[in-house]
């Protein structure tokens, strides 16, 4: 069930919205500020935002900018007709998608199909991923390191993907329990994730006291760092 964070402080339109996307089989978490935005952000992962961009505390675009420093997530403004001028704005810092108000809610929810549909198509289609000297070979779930064959278990290899998927990206700590307990449906906890990190790099790294490939980032998560 894919799950969509709704920012919009227009309680009248909020209340139609969340129902039509939850009928439509989606799961809804609804904000009302900038500020609610990015606390919802920082405590769950989303699929795909739909974000206003007049909001009491600021605009929609202020969170944009926010989530693109770390995220890919799909994003459609709900703009205003007089801000149409500014979606130009809104795509350039990282926007997939804007529609104006008044909507008609099936042309929303076949957007977000389309967005949804795209994000998974992007994820699911290479059948190779390869930095740091080393290769995940997706179909066969093997993983190489300067061609010779490493051993993960199930658990080490799923965070491997999810890093080597988001190089030179910070993942919070709850973001990856978040992707791992989605994908292996058992629940894994702050100390047992820093105990997969842990054998990870010293399956992976050179040095596994002194990682290059698998950072941590103090306070927050880790990052797998690509040198071009
Ligand atoms: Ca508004």
């Amino acid at each position: 069930m894919s799950h969509i964070l709704l920012v919009e402080d227009d309680l009248s339109l909020i209340e139609g919205l969340e129902f039509s996307l939850m009928k439509n089989g989606f799961r809804v978490d609804v904000a009302r500020t900038v500020k609610d935005a990015i606390a919802a952000l920082k405590t769950s992962s989303y699929d795909l935002l739909l974000i206003d961009l007049g909001l009491p505390d600021g605009s929609g675009f202020d969170i944009c900018r926010k989530v693109r420093q770390t995220s890919n997530v799909p994003i459609i403004f709900l703009t205003a007709s007089d801000e149409e001028v500014n979606i130009v704005m809104g795509l350039d810092i990282g926007g997939d998608d804007y529609i104006t108000k008044p909507f008609k809610l099936n042309e929303l929810i076949s957007r977000i199909k389309a967005l949804l549909r795209r994000a998974r198509l992007s994820e699911s289609t290479p059948t190779e991923l390869s930095s740091n000297g080393i290769t995940v070979k997706l179909l066969e779930s093997r993983v190489l390191k300067n061609n010779r064959e490493v051993e993960l278990t199930a658990a080490e290899y799923r965070l491997l993907c999810l890093f080597m998927r988001h190089p030179n990206t910070v993942l919070t700590r709850q973001v990856i329990l978040d992707r791992l307990w989605d994908s292996g449906g058992s629940f894994v906890d702050n100390n047992t994730l820093s105990v997969y990190v842990r054998r990870l790099r010293e399956k992976i790294e050179d040095d596994p006291d002194n990682p290059v490939f698998l950072l941590t980032v103090r306070g927050l998560g880790y990052r797998w760092n690509v040198r071009e």
